[in-house]
């Protein structure tokens, strides 16, 4: 029996290992499907985590660390992919790929959420690279410079507004010209002065070299025309998925309560309304999506742990 399982290896995942060991619980295992690290892993600089300022050093290499530092204090990993976690009595039986069975006392998801891709030329290859699906995170790499937003949803709309503080203009290409985000944010984006809706709009291809993206042809559906927007950084906004798929049991319901979109709801303390189990990192209901916030959540997460596993000894 575990004292905890900790499902995910993002920063979430481990920082919520790094703390459960540190903290006392001999008996800790990350199961993640593929290297730990997580999302942040795929980009090539990260400017946002502080006291990390090294120009020159990717995700892969920032999260590196954070694994050593784990497994010095006694966290395990299983490289593989958990398929369901449910409740059995007092405990969990978490279900790994191929049928095995892990028992734990409690435990913390952290399967984070992915960005859907819009599917258009060059957004593959120029991922991380000038196409973005974070203003946070890349937006002031193009200060006072141009941008070009896609979709036409809340996120769409709310993160145009906020590159709009930080660049010169903000170009938001949506395919319908009806926006599905609510209409006080609609608003709010028309009157602001640097923003620009282009409707009827799709990306028809995203361009570059070795460097990086160059810019984004923009083409209108209805007349055909085609824009070259060079010299533009691009930020995708169509929708997340949620990875919250071992949360549900075999008959497909969620073990705990998710909101409309998916999102786990938890407490401040990352609890879910299971007892023992917790949710922490891109994956939980308002989660500000960031390597730091995951961090953070994931260290109350296992604090938590500790604690109920204290009150249940
Ligand atoms: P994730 O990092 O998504 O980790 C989840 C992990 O769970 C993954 O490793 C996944 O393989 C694993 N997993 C999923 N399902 C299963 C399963 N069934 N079984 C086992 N394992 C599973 N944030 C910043 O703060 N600053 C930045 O500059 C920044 N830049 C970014 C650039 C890019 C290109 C991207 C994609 C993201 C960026 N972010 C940045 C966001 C940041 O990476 C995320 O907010 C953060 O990684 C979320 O951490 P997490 O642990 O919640 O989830
Ligand atoms: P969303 O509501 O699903 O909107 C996605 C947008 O991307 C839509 O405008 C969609 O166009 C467009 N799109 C989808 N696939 C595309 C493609 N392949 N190419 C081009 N455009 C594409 O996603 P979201 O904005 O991330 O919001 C998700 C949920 O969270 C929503 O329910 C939203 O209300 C909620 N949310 C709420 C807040 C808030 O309340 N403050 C903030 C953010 C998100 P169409 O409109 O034509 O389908």
């Amino acid at each position: 029996m575990l004292d905890c399982a900790i499902i995910g290896g993002g920063p979430a995942g481990l920082t919520a290992g790094l703390y459960a060991t540190r903290g006392g619980l001999k008996n800790v295992t990350m199961f993640e499907l593929g290297m730990p690290g997580g999302q942040i892993t795929q980009s090539s600089e990260i400017e946002n985590y502080p006291g990390f300022f090294e120009h020159d050093k990717s995700g892969m290499d920032f999260m590196n660390t954070w694994q050593e530092q784990c497994f010095h204090f006694g966290l395990k990993h299983e490289m593989k992919k958990v398929e369901n976690v449910v409740k059995n009595g007092e405990h969990f039986t978490i279900t790994l790929e191929g049928g095995d069975t892990v028992e734990a006392m409690t435990v913390i998801v952290c399967t984070g959420s992915t960005p859907k891709r819009a599917n258009f030329n060059g957004e593959a290859e120029f991922f991380g690279k000038g196409v973005s699906t974070c203003a946070t995170c890349d937006g002031f790499f193009y200060k006072d410079k141009p941008v070009t937003v896609l979709g036409g949803g809340d996120t769409a709309l709310e993160e145009a507004y906020y590159l709009s503080n930080i660049c010169s203009d903000v170009y938001v290409v949506h395919r319908r010209d009806e926006f599905r985000a609510a209409p006080p944010t609609l608003d709010r984006v028309q009157r602001k002065e640097n923003i620009h809706l282009v409707t009827d709009s799709v990306i028809e291809e995203a361009y570059g070299g070795m460097m990086g993206l160059d810019g984004v042809k923009v083409k209108n559906t209805k007349t055909g025309e085609v824009t070259d927007m060079a010299n533009t950084g691009l930020f995708v906004f169509v929708g997340h998925d949620v990875n919250n798929g071992v949360l549900k049991d075999e008959n497909g319901e969620f073990i705990c309560d998710v909101n409309d979109w998916g999102q786990v709801i938890v407490d401040l303390s990352m609890k879910t309304n299971v007892e023992g189990l917790f949710a922490a990192g891109d994956m939980r209901i308002q989660a500000p999506k960031q390597v730091v916030s995951a961090a953070g959540d994931g260290a109350t997460a296992a604090l938590q742990v500790i604690s109920y596993i204290q009150e249940q000894a």
